[in-house]
């Protein structure tokens, strides 16, 4: 297999209200850090972009820190045309204040946080996608499926990774693969790295596909 460069995404984001407080959530990054640490041990080129996590990096990585979803969206952006495939793990904060202040926001009663949206970081790159193969996540409360293919739909992508709250913070996830052609493939419960295993391997057999194609 020809050596690919593949860009993932991990972790929370961070959007500060002041230098003290954000708002987030509970991805830990133990995801985006096992498809890198797959995509790494198959000889692959690796560019990971991560939120603050406290997962050390695998080797042969190259390791991109960001804090907020505006520094992860530029990161991703400046790598995204050099890359055969992304791969978002990464549970981007939806929303930012809409301002933040400079010093410690004071105890002063109640108050109202205004929020502004997040920009969507892989829908954004639908239109710059080429060949590359793209695949995202989508972590759901309820127990269908359809938001996962809306998503999917809307953002271009080839693959959605259909999880839910249980695999946040553990090491073992049950996911559902959705394909760009509509396919759903339920995976049995398993480890992280066996998922970031198969994943690079979808991730290959599509780059793989594509080249042959685009050689007849
Ligand atoms: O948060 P949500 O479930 O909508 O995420 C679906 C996919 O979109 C994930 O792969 C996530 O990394 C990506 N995403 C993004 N930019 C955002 C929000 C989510 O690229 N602002």
């Amino acid at each position: 297999m020809k050596r690919l460069r593949i860009l993932i995404t991990a972790g929370p984001t961070r959007e500060h209200l002041d230098p003290v407080r954000f708002l987030s959530n509970g991805s830990t990054g133990r995801m985006g850090f096992a498809v890198a640490e797959a995509a790494a041990g198959r000889g692959h080129r690796v560019t990971l972009v991560a939120g603050p996590v406290e997962v050390p990096t695998p080797r042969g990585v190259r390791r991109v820190d960001v804090t907020s979803a505006d520094e992860m969206a530029r990161a991703v952006r400046r790598s995204f045309p050099r890359a055969d495939a992304l791969v978002m793990t990464a549970a981007v904060a939806d929303f930012t204040p809409v301002k933040r202040a400079r010093g410690k926001i004071r105890r002063a009663g109640s108050m109202t946080l205004r929020l502004k949206p997040t920009p969507d970081i892989v829908g954004g790159l639908a239109k710059k996608k080429g060949r590359r193969v793209i695949v995202g996540f989508a972590l759901e409360t309820g127990g269908s499926l359809a938001p996962a293919r809306k998503k999917l739909r809307k953002k271009g992508l080839d693959v959605i990774v259909a999880n839910t709250t249980k695999a946040m913070g553990s090491p073992r996830v049950a996911a559902t693969l959705i394909f760009s052609d509509g396919r759903t493939e339920g995976l049995r419960p398993m480890n992280k790295k066996a998922l970031g295993r198969r994943l690079i391997m979808e991730v290959e057999r599509r780059c793989r596909s594509w080249k042959a194609s685009s050689s007849v």
